[in-house]
Formats: structure tokens, sequence, C-alpha cells
């Protein structure tokens, strides 16, 4: 069973208080949902205070993760932070946004290569991938690219970024589409368009593993996801829940789009 997964991602906000604050407040909103998971994926230097001080928080529903990770477990790599070195503090990495593939030149070749040291800690990536451009830039309000063939980037994207993962391997991986049109952009996807995009992703996973892993893993979507348009892309059987950026942010909202996932 596919559990409905939101992951939050702070980016590079908050301070250590309002971090705190914001989790307390998102793990007592939540106290009454059940089944669903949800990621708290705050700046790398909260991970730590995070782990420790939300002990009791943190376990069967409110997981943390990062943001990012790099590809070796140490050496001369200035200011990098492994996924060795998050193995105790969090369950899940973000790899391969699509700000750190736009702001950090990051490519399909690091992000396979980040993917398989981060399987390798035991921990989860969230492998996003999406397309650059709407196919009609002119168009105003809500994305809603018009031709799907567009898919083809994103899924030669998947491809490249799940190279050599094994089957064993990827039940532990999860993907988020996330059109970068709509990241940050105030025009998210339309639920049906988004639901067509990922019906192609887990066909291409299909083709790639086989029938029951493609059944099995998480496809999420991410881009301007809100309290008020969630429910358009939850209720879609094909979209198993969302990754949300500004939105995560402010507790209420967010609780509310957990209460609509769940
Ligand atoms: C994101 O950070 O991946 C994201 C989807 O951001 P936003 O929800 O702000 O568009």
């Amino acid at each position: 069973m596919r559990i409905p997964t939101i992951v939050a991602n702070w980016k590079m906000n908050t301070n250590l208080a309002d971090a705190l604050i914001l989790a307390e407040s998102i793990k007592n909103g939540t106290e009454d949902l059940e089944n669903i998971e949800i990621v708290l994926c705050p700046p790398f230097v909260w991970l730590y205070p995070m782990a420790e001080k939300l002990e009791k928080i943190l376990g069967k529903k409110i997981k943390l993760g990062a943001q990012n990770a790099f590809w070796e477990n140490e050496g001369a790599y200035t200011g990098e932070i492994s996924p060795k070195m998050l193995k105790n503090l969090c369950e899940y990495v973000i790899v391969g946004h699509s700000e750190r593939r736009n702001h950090l030149k990051e490519t399909d070749e690091m992000i396979n290569e980040k993917v398989h040291a981060v399987l390798r800690s035991g921990l989860k990536p969230v492998v996003c991938v999406g397309e650059y451009k709407m196919m009609r830039e002119e168009k105003k309000g809500r994305g809603r690219p018009d031709k799907i063939a567009m898919s083809s980037n994103i899924l030669n994207q998947l491809k490249a970024s799940l190279e050599r993962v094994s089957k064993n391997m990827i039940s532990n991986v999860v993907i988020a589409y996330e059109p970068i049109w709509a990241i940050g952009t105030g025009h998210a996807a339309t639920g049906s368009y988004a639901a067509q995009i990922i019906n192609s992703i887990r066909e291409k996973i299909y083709k790639m593993y086989d029938w029951d892993t493609a059944t099995d893993i998480r496809i999420l979507y991410g881009g301007s996801v809100n309290a008020e348009n969630i429910s358009e892309f939850v209720r879609q059987p094909e979209i198993d829940g969302v990754l949300a950026g500004g939105a995560s942010l402010k507790a209420k909202e967010f609780v509310k789009m957990c209460q609509e996932m769940a």
C-alpha cells in the first residue's frame, strides 16, 4: 500500500526557534490523523537539534528529511554533507531538486550518484524530476502545458537519476514530479495534468522494473501546492501526496494540507 506522504521543504528558511515551533505546531495539529507520513526537511543545521529536541514527536507519522546530500561519505569535499553524517538524524533526503539543478548545476549523473549514496546509507531519497518550460509560455494562471509530449524530458531525467538502482533498492525511493514552472510561482499544475504525467512516470517505472514495483512506488506532485488546491492533487488516485515549499512554512496552512491529504 502506498502511504499518502507530504514532504515539507523548508529550503533556506527558518531560524532554530521557528523551526522547533513549526514542528511542534504541525505535530499538535495532526495528532488525530492516521495513515499518513509527514516529512519535515529543515535546513541541514537544524537537523541535529530537531532530531534531539523533537525525539518524542518523531516516529511513525512525522519524520525528518534533509534537503540534499553529497555522493561520497567522507573526504576533501569542502562544505558538503554526506549521507553517512545524516544517517542517524533523518530518514529521507531530497535529491535533484530543481533549485540545485539550476543554481548549482547539478546534473542527472550527479543526482544518480547521490541517489546511490543515500540508498547505501539506508536513507530514502526523494528524487525530484520535472520539465523546465511550459510549452505555451504566454499562458497565464494555472499551469497546464498543452503537450504531454514534454513528458519525455521528465522520463529521461527519471531514467538517468535511477540508473543502476536495483529492484531491491527501488522500494526505498520516493519520486516527486515537480514541474519547474510551477515551483514557487503560484501557478500550480492542474490535478489532471499532474496525474497524467505521474501516470507516465509509473509506466516508465513498470518498464524499468516490473508491475509490483510500479504499483508500490510513491510518486508525489510538487509546485505551488497549498491548502486551497491540495485536494485537487490528492484526490487523484495516481498521486500519492505532495512536496510543498512555501506553504509548508505556515503551520496552520500546512496542517490543513495534512488534514486534506488524510
Ligand atoms: C519545492 O520546493 O519543491 C516546491 C514545490 O515549492 P513551492 O511549493 O513553494 O512551489
